[in-house]
Formats: structure tokens, C-alpha cells, sequence
């Protein structure tokens, strides 16, 4: 199956995505700061509040990428990791 039939690239707004600096986190960080992070942007995954769940989010924060996503997309989207220090949760 080539990567343009997997279902989770339906979607019409992930182009935004491409080549972006992704932050690890965690699971419990997502649930301690934001209330708008609830489930991977392309499987749907839910986030729980567990420390060794992983993440990986835009600079925006405007969504969030599971562990198995991640590792599925990340050549494909040109992902750039960062060290996920300089997270800025905001409010
Ligand atoms: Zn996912």
C-alpha cells in the first residue's frame, strides 16, 4: 500500500505540516497544559494522561502527532525533531 492510500493522510489540512519542527512531549504534559490536544491530527489516537505515551507537536501547538505516526511520516513530511525543551504552552 503506497503512503497517498493510507487513511490517515485524508485529511485536507495537514499540507501546513510539511518540513515542520516538531516537540516531543509527553502525554501528561498535554493533558497538565492545554485543553485544545486531545487526539493524534492523523489516527485519532486518543492523548492520555500518561508520562510515557509520546507526542510530537508544531511549534503552534496546534495539533499533535502519536509516537507510531511520527515514526511513520516523519521522512515523508521532512519533520525536523527538536529537543523539546522550549515548549511555550502559553495559557
Ligand atoms: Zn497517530
Amino acid at each position: 500500500m503506497g503512503m497517498k492510500d493510507d487513511w490517515r493522510l485524508l485529511h485536507n489540512d495537514i499540507e501546513y505540516l510539511k518540513k515542520a519542527e516538531l516537540n516531543p512531549t509527553d502525554g501528561e504534559e498535554i493533558c497538565r497544559h492545554t485543553r485544545h490536544l486531545r487526539c493524534c491530527k492523523f489516527c485519532l489516537e486518543p492523548v492520555q494522561d500518561n508520562p510515557y505515551q509520546w507526542w510530537f507537536l508544531p511549534l503552534n501547538l496546534s495539533c499533535c502527532i502519536c509516537e507510531e505516526c511520527y515514526n511513520d511520516f516523519k521522512e515523508d513530511f521532512e519533520w525536523k525533531k527538536l529537543d523539546g525543551w522550549d515548549i511555550e504552552w502559553g495559557e
